[in-house]
């Protein structure tokens, strides 16, 4: 998993963000007010990490400390919960000093309230069967959870108060919203948080994004006045990031202001220049980290929070610089979550980021390749690999355009160095690569100049190359999540794509999570995959009984 993100992975300095004995909770009371109440004093005293350290430190110090005498020696004893209860009651001040956030913009188009149940329920259905639901994460709080709201059907009706924004989508030439669209904006400009699952390619960005948008605008305390970004977009690829931004500049009007941060961008002298009025950092979870523990940005500053690719982003790899960066986040705030698949391993993060959220899932709860892409699987011998792939590219139309992964870097720089030797012009993308020469590498491929791209899974997430025609799997990835995410660079928006997968007899582990895929999606599986399949859950068991047996054996000989 090494290459799908190279940012820091040693641990900075301590953090040094409240207390590591304390759990912070999503479910505190909001300092919610409703759009139409801008009137309220917008000067409110500064709020940072520093404060929030020096105050829980402060409190800690009035509890209870008490020196015993044990056996002779003297020991500090000290009352924790006593701790825990001031740092409580310091949070509780220096969250009373901030300014509300306004959350509250949807005002709900008649021929949308006039859904019935019936035809909500049926319009779901017809949606790739879309399943909305309350995920209740508060426990302590009465049942007063909002009720899911119907679906928009039109832009207009999610947008008609905004005609800049109704403006830039019409500009961008879509017709409708997507289905997740059309779920996710009444709940998020209502104020909800969300976690949305949906197959990648599916419009999750600008479900997220023109809420976030409504939402900076609509705060009431002045741009020079506020402390810090009131958005941020959490990331695990700079690829995706820079592709959001890109999103970001074709919707926002011109005074909203985004920044990309990740490894690589912008010095750190210069993060106060760089983040001076900017209303969205989308980031990278180390570089995010980094910037929080040196004290650039504070995390109680953000009322709109989105992790994308949650799966990925709450990961072993970088599960733990999301948690300590979003430690000091403020109770109220709005949370997005977006996957491409749900588990029980994201439902333990979600209790710690989001309050109540509604959960949208566009097609099947489990991981399911996008159903616009032909999924063709050929049984290959290591070595005959690069013949077949040169053959396919010999045969390429001029209108194709291909992605061919492969899992290591070596592998990757083997298949462009073959590619060079025979003249065949390609981009290369992996991640140790500059990142000028990443961005060289995308932009080529988008505006048409390469037409074939070598890549690691740094790729594989979240990049959108328009009229991606294949995806060619030369090697098969580590993880199922990996090969759907592949895959699903083409097929995107409307579009049919195909994707052709080298598969060796070194690869049988995968053949059984590959069979799911491929009958999920309606897709011809063959028979050899199926004995692949069957042929590893024997010699599986046969491993797992000659265990058992020495273990027999051993025991035996024991007595
Ligand atoms: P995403 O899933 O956010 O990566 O979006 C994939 C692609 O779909 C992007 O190029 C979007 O511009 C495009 N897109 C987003 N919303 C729509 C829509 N409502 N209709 C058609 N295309 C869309």
């Amino acid at each position: 998993m090494a290459n799908i993100e190279d940012e820091w992975q040693e641990d900075p300095e301590p953090v040094q963000i409240g207390h590591s004995s304390i759990s912070r909770s999503t479910c505190q009371e909001s300092s919610e007010v409703d759009s139409s109440d801008k009137s309220q004093n917008s000067q409110f005293p500064q709020s940072s990490n520093e404060e929030a350290s020096s105050n829980q430190v402060a409190a800690a110090n009035q509890a209870s400390f008490s020196f015993l005498e044990i056996n002779g020696q003297s020991t500090v004893s000290i009352d924790w919960e006593k701790v825990n209860a001031a740092c409580d009651q310091a949070d509780k001040e220096r969250w009373a000093k901030l300014p509300p956030i306004v959350k509250n913009f949807y005002i709900e188009d008649p021929e949308v309230s006039s859904m019935s149940p019936n035809q909500v329920e049926q319009w779901r259905r017809a949606n790739f069967d879309i399943h909305v639901q309350i995920r209740k994460t508060c426990d302590n709080k009465q049942l007063d959870l909002k009720p899911i709201p119907n679906p928009v059907l039109t832009f207009e009706q999610a947008f008609k108060n905004y005609p800049e924004i109704l403006d830039a989508i019409y500009q961008q030439g879509l017709s409708k919203p997507s289905p997740i669209q059309s779920q996710a904006w009444p709940i998020l400009l209502g104020g909800g948080d969300l976690i949305g699952i949906s197959q990648t390619g599916t419009g999750k960005t600008l479900a997220f994004l023109l809420p976030a948008l409504i939402h900076i605008e609509g705060q009431i305390t002045p741009k020079q006045e506020r402390q810090g970004p009131p958005v941020l977009i959490l990331v695990p690829t700079r690829e995706l990031a820079i592709q959001i931004n890109k999103e970001v500049s074709k919707y926002k009007s011109k005074n909203i202001k985004s920044v990309c941060l990740y490894r690589g961008t912008h010095d750190e002298e210069d993060m106060q220049d760089v983040l001076r009025d900017v209303d969205i950092v989308i980031a990278t979870p180390g570089r995010l980290r980094r910037l929080i523990v040196a004290g650039h940005l504070h995390a109680i500053n953000f009322s709109y929070i989105v992790l994308d690719e949650a799966d990925k982003l709450l990961n072993i790899d970088f599960g733990r610089d999301v948690r300590v960066s979003l430690f000091d986040q403020r109770p109220g705030h709005q949370t997005v979550m977006t996957s491409a698949a749900w588990s029980p391993y994201l439902w333990s993060q979600v209790k710690l980021y989001a309050n109540d959220p509604i959960q949208i899932n566009v097609g099947p709860l489990e991981l399911a390749a996008v159903h616009t892409v032909t999924q063709q699987i050929m049984f290959v011998e290591d070595d005959d690999k690069m013949k077949i792939l040169l053959k396919f590219i010999t045969y390429m139309e001029p209108t194709d355009k291909v992605i061919v992964f492969c899992t290591t870097r070596a592998s990757a720089a083997h298949v462009a160095t073959e590619f060079a030797v025979i003249e065949i012009y390609c981009q290369l993308l992996y991640g140790d690569r500059d990142q000028d020469e990443r961005e060289a590498a995308l932009e080529e491929m988008l505006d048409g100049t390469a037409t074939i791209l070598i890549a690691t899974d740094v790729a594989s997430r979240g990049i959108h190359i328009q009229d991606l025609t294949h995806v060619i799997n030369f090697d098969f990835p580590e993880t199922i999540e990996d090969y759907v995410y592949r895959i699903g660079r083409t097929g995107r928006a409307g579009k049919t794509g195909t994707a052709i997968t080298y598969f060796t007899k070194y690869d049988w582990e995968h053949a059984k999570d590959l069979i799911k895929i491929l009958n999920e999606a309606n897709q011809e599986v063959p028979q050899e995959l199926e004995i692949m399949a069957q042929q590893y859950e024997e010699y599986v068991n046969s491993r797992r009984d000659n265990y058992f047996n020495r273990e027999l054996e051993l025991l035996a000989f024991l007595n």
